[in-house]
């Protein structure tokens, strides 16, 4: 488990309780960066996804998007409206 950043659980660990990614460099060396949990290799050799490639992936994905912008959106008009009923009564306690 820990080779591939996971403690013994199936939990990712902390980047800095990762092992290192150790594939080899064009220098000569091995790899310095920590792997990406779940794969054997940090984010530069093969460990994360390049995102979506295909017009049907790239449109899921912004289809998806929109809908989180339209919650947050949401949640921000929500909150605005409590602020002013917080306001218009502190307003009336300082007169009061
Ligand atoms: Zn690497």
């Amino acid at each position: 488990m820990w080779a591939i950043g996971l403690d013994d659980d199936g939990n990712a660990l902390p980047a800095s309780d990762r092992p290192f990614c150790g594939a080899r460099t064009r220098a000569g060396g091995t790899c310095r960066h920590k792997v990406v949990p779940y794969m054997a290799r940090c984010r530069f050799h093969g460990g994360k996804s390049t995102g979506p490639r295909t017009l049907e992936g790239k449109t899921r994905i912004a289809e998806a998007q929109r809908q989180r912008w339209a919650r947050w959106r949401q949640r921000q008009q929500k909150a605005d409206d409590d602020k002013h009923w917080k306001l218009a009564g502190s307003v009336d306690g300082f007169r009061g």
